[in-house]
């Protein structure tokens, strides 16, 4: 090893789900949305003066902050956006998570928390879900540096309601507590009201999943002003010019088209209805899922040997060989046709 290496950051990074390059895929394997963005993402996309990307974009994404602040009925100093959830939490991380006790996170979760710990060296601990993949409140009383958690739970699907939400704020009240919203839209209830109340509450969600916007990379979160305030000033410490107008114009214009959102946010509901009615009959078992994707495993047949066998099919799911879930499929909820053809794969390779 030469002698500058010693110095190096060493991280193992995050492994992102497949973006395979063929066509004719189903691609149920990283939790995008079936269906486009809202037609006004369209419009925008056609109207925009491409004579703008010579200039800087507006550092504070005003439109963009406007328009959530709208929505969800906050001031927009208590809004924080940046490129993607994923950059969002990783400022927060980054911002709130600065002491030498250990950031708590469930073991099975988001599997990104644990390399942002890393980068940043933060120390974590990890607190098990029960058999059913549950948050026990009593786990998150305890000394701590911070406390990050999906609801609903990634890759599991499960939400907690709001109370266990409140008793691990209310514990808490020296540390941050961020709850990753990624997948709220689904049928769950978002603890944005709580932040009235806890000023250690920051609320993460984003536009990949609910907004079909993943390609734009828009993330936000939603806090007091004080806590806004920190992670800005990381932010504009490390780089002020983050989202291009172009994102910041269609984010927009996908806040207020609330009829399109309503409509396809239903329409991934009912057929992840269907889903968990079609994947039952074949055996398969999960818990409830209050997301865009279903966990499931098989009593008889190994995910791993399903994850393959689909893929030959060219239908990718998520599958993660680690303990605990290393007998469970992700499967993202498509359009109803692309479940279908799912379902009559799955099908043929359980008969075999
Ligand atoms: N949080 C969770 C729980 C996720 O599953 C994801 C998607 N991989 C993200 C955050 C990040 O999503 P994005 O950066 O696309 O907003």
């Amino acid at each position: 090893m030469s002698n500058w290496e010693n110095n190096v950051r060493k991280v193992v990074p995050y492994t992102p789900g497949e973006q395979p390059k063929d066509t004719g895929i189903i691609k149920l394997n990283t939790n995008e949305n079936p269906y486009p963005p809202s037609p006004r993402v369209r419009a925008v996309m056609d109207s925009f003066d491409d004579a703008k990307m010579r200039l800087y974009p507006d550092t504070n994404s005003t439109v963009l902050v406007d328009a959530l602040a709208e929505k969800y009925n906050v001031k927009p100093s208590q809004i924080f956006v940046g490129v993607g959830s994923d950059d969002v939490i990783s400022m927060a991380f980054l911002t709130f998570f600065n002491s030498d006790k250990p950031v708590l996170f469930p073991d099975v979760t988001y599997s990104f928390y644990d390399v942002w710990a890393d980068v940043y060296r933060i120390p974590y601990e990890t607190k098990a879900l029960d058999d059913d993949f549950r948050i026990n409140p009593d786990d998150y009383k305890c000394e701590n540096g911070g406390i990050i958690f999906p609801n609903p739970n990634a890759p599991t699907g499960v939400f907690e309601n709001l109370c266990k939400i409140e008793e691990i704020i209310e514990a808490n009240p020296a540390s941050i507590v961020i709850v990753d919203e990624a997948y709220i839209d689904f049928g769950g209830t978002s603890c944005i009201p709580l932040i009235e109340k806890y000023d250690n509450l920051l609320v993460v969600q984003t536009f990949s999943k609910s907004r079909s916007m993943a390609g734009m990379r828009i993330g936000f979160a939603i806090g007091n002003e004080k806590l806004i305030k920190f992670m800005n000033d990381v932010k504009f410490s490390i780089n002020s010019y983050t989202m291009n107008p172009l994102s910041q114009l269609c984010g927009a214009e996908a806040v207020y088209d609330d009829e399109y959102f309503v409509k396809t946010t239903n329409d991934i509901i009912e057929t992840r209805e269907y889903a968990k009615k079609k994947l039952t009959e074949l055996g398969f078992t999960f818990p409830d899922s209050m997301s865009n994707f279903i966990f499931a495993s098989h009593a008889e047949v190994d995910a791993g040997a399903i994850f393959e066998e689909l893929k030959k099919r060219k239908i990718f799911v998520r599958y993660w060989n680690k303990p605990r879930i290393n007998n469970h499929l992700r499967i993202t909820i498509g359009t109803k046709e692309e479940m279908n053809r799912l379902f009559e794969a799955l099908t043929e390779i359980l008969e075999k």
